[in-house]
């Protein structure tokens, strides 16, 4: 098929504009793929901005639509990578961009973004809030960096991937995103920035990376999920719950000086209870400390000194 025209691109700054483009067509938005395009120019020029993007930069666009914010970023001079799940607009896409920098990765990028190679430095997305949260916490577990990412999500997700210590928002997701990147909030849209208008307010984040990736050790992630499981029980009862379930204590020969060689009279209960003190103390964790007041160093550090009597239960 030719490439579409310049006249053939819709009107991104309408709504029923865009409407009638996709019925023409014989397509229509999509609820089910949270699809709720970006029409207010400003917003968009100012997420492509924030990418601070060099002519040339690989950018992996996550959802593109009708490709409001692809055409920008190619006439930029970026290389696109795109993951797009409605096959109606990846065939639109594919002759929009036919010619151009662009290649299109079908389906769902939860599935999809692992068999894609690491050579897009930067990440840009108005993520649906079904994939916002699961797709940036694959992405750290799954070592897959970006220098920048600049992404839209509901407000409250927002707030979650962005908080600090001591804030009723800062989760698990906090923690993973700020062990690798600072966080800035860029802006809160309205639903009227967008059509169809949700009813929720989104926010747009910045997320870059700073100098050097963490060494994330077999505990870490587990371990950070745990100790916020039960929001309103101390992170000492949550790690005491962790080790039992999911965890199985080194034998002491194996455990490199840990806190294994300190079974109490070979009880496994007893070694787990001391391993838990002790981790504690060493990370600098008072004994009623919650998740949600510790620094992300303290997790880092937590997870390091169990890692030597504690390994992970294979799960079948
Ligand atoms: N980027 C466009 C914009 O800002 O106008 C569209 C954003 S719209 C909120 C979300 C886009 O993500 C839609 O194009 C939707 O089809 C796509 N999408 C939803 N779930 C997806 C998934 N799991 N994998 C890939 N794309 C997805």
């Amino acid at each position: 098929m030719p490439p579409l025209r310049e006249a053939d691109f819709p009107d991104y700054n309408s709504g029923p504009a865009l409407r009638a483009y996709l019925e023409r067509r014989g397509l229509s938005v999509l609820k089910r793929y949270g699809q709720n395009f970006l029409i207010n120019p400003r917003v968009r020029k100012a997420l492509i901005d924030a990418l601070e993007l060099n002519g040339g930069d690989g950018v992996w666009e996550i959802g593109p639509g009708l490709g409001a914010m692809t055409l920008p970023l190619l006439d930029g001079g970026a290389v696109v990578r795109a993951f797009e799940i409605d096959g109606g607009v990846s065939a639109l896409l594919e002759q929009l961009f036919a010619g151009r920098p662009f290649t299109l990765v079908r389906g769902d990028v939860l599935k999809t973004w692992e068999s894609r190679g690491d050579e897009s430095p930067y990440l840009l997305g108005n993520l649906p809030y079904s994939i916002a949260a699961p797709l940036m916490g694959s992405f750290i577990e799954g070592g897959r960096f970006f220098r920048r990412m600049v992404i839209t999500v509901q407000k409250e997700l927002a707030q979650r991937m962005a908080a600090s210590p001591g804030s009723k928002d800062y989760a698990s997701l906090s923690v993973l995103l700020s062990s690798a990147y600072t966080v800035r909030k860029l802006m809160t849209l309205k639903g009227a920035s967008f059509y169809p208008a949700p009813h929720v307010e989104s926010a747009s984040l910045q997320l870059t990376l700073r100098p050097g990736i963490p060494r994330y050790g077999a505990l870490f992630f587990p371990l950070v999920r745990s100790l916020f499981e039960f929001r309103r029980k101390t992170a000492a009862n949550n790690l005491e719950h962790f080790l039992s379930q999911s965890c199985i204590m080194r034998e002491a020969k194996d455990a490199g000086g840990g806190y294994a060689g300190q079974r109490d009279a070979g009880s496994e209960h007893g070694g787990q209870k001391y391993a838990v003190e002790a981790a504690l103390r060493e990370s600098g964790i008072k004994a009623g400390a919650r998740a949600e007041t510790l620094e992300k160093e303290q997790f880092f550090a937590l997870a390091a000194c169990l890692e030597g009597s504690f390994m992970l239960r294979k799960t079948k």
